[in-house]
């Protein structure tokens, strides 16, 4: 999952077991994970974010069935927990072998949550006629008992899953991004025959789930020349309404990349390529018609690009980038085995000094997640303008600790000249007498000031 621009949280776990059942309109799923100790299931300690395992890996295999059976729907069986142990029965009386066995089996049910579905519950357990042995579920004049068994329908499954997403968002998720690659339904499928990014559906409506679970910023992105560009920036504009219609908040970032040479990729082989001067217009009108959004622009752009698009409203660049495998650890930039073909190759301080050259002010400001002004809080303020007075001297703060930690001494005498400059450009006295106290803190080694 991407948090924000800088950090990935990578969640790697291991399904023990996996049980599938097909019929004509669905695939009931069921989870079993093994345990060693008494684990049992617990709803407390999942509210409280300490039993997210069973529900994050019934997501994980909801979605990948949902892409091997895209027709039908995925509806979860159970999860459960099974602990392996060699329980003993007590010993009453003289021993019943039945009676012992029926008191192990108890011992050894698996513990968790099952569909409320009777039929759901008969294959889970085919011989069950009032208190399964197997599954924490008891049947009464056949219908199974919500009070004294541990059941969960459709809904409150669903429910689950999208707490268990804002759980993971609260662990640190900033803006969930993912690119788009072609709104053209035909050609994504054409570019996709198979694999887990098959169904365009399920892709497309990716934001939609994440906003549902609770992640409250998303950024969309296009990959301009995989089909016609009018094509794509009517998809993308599309895209950016609905969300704004469906969930009051419009994608919190645009990315514009276009096809550019990569070891394994032609750009001729594509025909719908667009120019510099079109790839220019296209960035000018994204920023008329959604003029909150923060635009990104990788660094496959060259420099003469990247400049002519900032003065058209790109807010975000990346600099000293390295796209390949291991890239960040080489000295030299390995431009020939790289995925991309980087073509502005200036380090972060050369890319840094050049905005300043050009009177951009270049910020590494964050404090808008770390503030909690995220969602239709941060879509408030941005439309209303009123965000820039923390943009603004946030950007001065956060530039004099790149000074401070990273930069060369030319960067820096430019960037010290520039923050003296706009500091005066702060409209509110108390914000730049604050500002100025931070700049000076900085300056004795303090760090991490925000507004
Ligand atoms: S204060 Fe401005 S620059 Fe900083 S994170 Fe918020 S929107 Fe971005």
């Amino acid at each position: 999952m991407i948090l924000d621009e800088e950090h990935k949280m990578r969640l790697v776990g291991k399904i023990d077991r996996m049980d599938t059942r097909e019929t004509e309109e669905a695939v009931y799923v069921r989870i079993i994970d093994y345990k060693s100790g008494s684990t049992s299931f617990d709803l407390l300690a999942l509210y409280y974010g300490l039993q997210l395992q069973l529900v994050v890996y019934m997501d994980a295999v909801t979605e990948m069935a949902q892409h091997h059976y895209p027709d039908k729907e995925i509806v979860p069986a159970g999860i459960l927990y099974y602990n392996i142990a060699d329980p003993l029965a007590e010993k009453k009386g003289q021993p019943d072998p039945e009676k012992i066995d029926a008191e192990i089996l108890k011992k050894l049910r698996m513990n968790g949550l099952v569909n409320s579905e009777l039929e759901v519950v008969r294959h889970l357990d085919r011989t069950i006629e009032k208190e399964s042995d197997v599954i924490p579920v008891v049947l009464k004049d056949g219908e199974v008992q919500a009070g004294r068994s541990s059941v969960a329908n459709r809904e409150r499954f669903a429910r689950l899953s999208q707490f268990v997403h804002r759980k993971l968002k609260e662990a640190g998720i900033g803006t969930y991004i993912l690119f788009q690659e072609t709104y053209h339904k035909e050609s994504y499928e054409q570019l996709h025959p198979t694999g887990p990014k098959h169904d365009y559906a399920y892709h497309t409506e990716a934001m939609d789930r994440a906003m549902e679970g609770g992640i409250d910023d998303v950024g969309l992105g296009v990959l301009f020349g995989l089909e016609l560009y009018r094509y794509e920036f009517a998809g993308l504009l599309m895209h950016a309404e609905h969300l704004e219609a469906v969930h009051g908040v419009g994608p919190h970032t645009i990315s514009v990349p276009r096809i550019k040479r990569a070891d394994d990729i032609d750009p001729d082989t594509f025909d719908n390529g667009i120019g510099d001067e079109i790839f220019a217009k296209l960035c000018a009108l994204i920023r008329i018609s959604v003029p909150y959004t923060g635009m990104i622009i990788s660094t496959r752009e060259s420099q003469q690009v990247r400049a002519k698009v900032i003065d058209l409203g790109v807010s975000q660049i990346s600099g000293g980038s390295r796209t390949s495998v291991g890239g960040y650890t080489e000295e030299l930039r390995p431009t020939d085995t790289e995925q991309f073909d980087v073509s502005d190759q200036r380090t972060l301080d050369e890319v840094v000094r050049w905005l300043m050259e050009t009177k951009h002010i270049p910020s590494f400001c964050t404090a808008c997640y770390r503030a909690g002004r995220t969602g239709d809080r941060f879509m408030s303020l941005c439309k209303s303008g009123q965000i820039q007075n923390c943009c603004h001297p946030n950007a001065l703060i956060t530039l004099k600790e790149f000074l401070e930690d990273y930069a060369s001494a030319e960067t820096r005498a430019i960037g010290e000249r520039m923050i003296k400059e706009e500091l005066l450009n702060i409209p509110k006295e108390q914000v730049r007498k604050i500002t100025e106290e931070y700049l000076v803190k900085i300056g004795q080694g303090e760090r991490d000031f925000r507004f």
